[in-house]
């Protein structure tokens, strides 16, 4: 449990992490709120050579709210998301999920950019940011890019990230009138991560859905949008029957992992069980 030996840098801006990680790319790690890579360190899953520590960098930090979109600091811990009251009257999605994470240590120290580069298919931020349609800015050598998070995620512990690259912000465009968003989880027992986890946003225009966004996390490989179901809503009714059929359609879609604790057609199930209490929630 003693991690390898390492040079440690605490970064004083974001132009300085960006040179750090050309310099070596594949000997640096990143750390942030620490939860997972230090876990890692201590295993020797992780031995870099070089770890950066971007816990106090500024203008990483923060939420700001404007007319058009709302931009989070990849360094904002859960609590921050969880106790901002002005976040919680734009999107209470935030607070509502954030209080489902692990327990008040775990949130203090976690952060939402950590959580999302980190990539665990288990994680509750994937599927909430995938169903607010928000975008991941990324920075690195070539400056920064932005790339929508339903394609950020790209296999367990994978995402589009290069080596010399940090997550920068999310940018949640502001949603339309009328759009109301929920999470839902199934908790692991031990660990608090997601078993399944479902994150949907709907906008009801008389009585029949306008808009409509699915985010899936716990259930695959990484986290996706639930596009055939959202397809298949938009335009009808949330009557029971409706539900029924897009709650089935994303189960017997989905290509659930397998493991000791729930297999692949228990997690199918509870897709279909959450993806329903989802969509009945926001039915009225
Ligand atoms: C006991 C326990 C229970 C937990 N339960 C839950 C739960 O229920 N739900 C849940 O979603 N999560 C859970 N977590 C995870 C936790 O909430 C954090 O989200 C997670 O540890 C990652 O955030 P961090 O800031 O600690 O990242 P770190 O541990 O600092 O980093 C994690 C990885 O991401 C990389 N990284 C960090 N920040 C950046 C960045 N800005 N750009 C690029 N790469 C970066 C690091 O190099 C490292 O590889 C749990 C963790 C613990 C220890």
């Amino acid at each position: 449990m003693i991690p390898a030996a390492f040079d440690y840098v605490r970064a004083s801006s974001l132009a300085q992490v960006i040179d750090l990680l050309h310099d070596d790319p594949d000997g640096t790690k990143l750390v942030a709120g620490g939860h997972t890579l230090l876990p890692a360190l201590k295993l020797r899953l992780a031995s870099p050579a070089l770890l950066i520590d971007i816990g106090s960098l500024t203008e990483l930090k923060g939420i700001e709210i404007s007319e058009t979109s709302i931009k989070i600091g990849a360094l904002t811990t859960h609590t921050e998301l969880l106790a901002s009251e002005l976040l919680s009257k734009e999107l209470p999605v935030f607070s509502q999920a954030a209080s489902l994470i692990a327990d008040p240590q775990v949130r203090n120290r976690g952060t939402i950019g950590g959580s999302l580069a980190n990539a665990d298919p288990a994680a509750d931020w994937p599927a909430v940011v995938v169903a607010l349609q928000a975008e991941i800015e990324i920075a690195g050598t070539n400056g920064l890019r932005r790339v929508a998070a339903k394609d950020f995620f790209v296999d367990i512990f994978s995402t589009v990230l290069e080596p010399n690259e940090i997550l920068a912000s999310i940018h949640i465009p502001q949603p339309k009138a009328g759009m109301r968003f929920i999470y839902r989880k199934i908790r692991h027992p031990a660990s608090g991560f997601a078993v399944v986890g479902i994150a949907v946003g709907v906008r009801l225009q008389q009585g029949v859905v306008a808009d409509i966004s699915i985010g899936v996390t716990g259930a695959a490989s990484h986290a996706f949008a639930g596009q055939q179901a959202a397809d298949f809503l938009t335009g009808r009714t949330l009557s029971r029957q409706n539900i029924d059929q897009a709650a089935k359609l994303l189960s017997e879609t989905t290509e659930c992992l397998s493991d000791r604790y729930a297999s692949a057609e228990y997690r199918a199930n509870l897709i279909r069980i959450e993806t329903t209490r989802a969509l009945l929630a926001l039915s009225s």
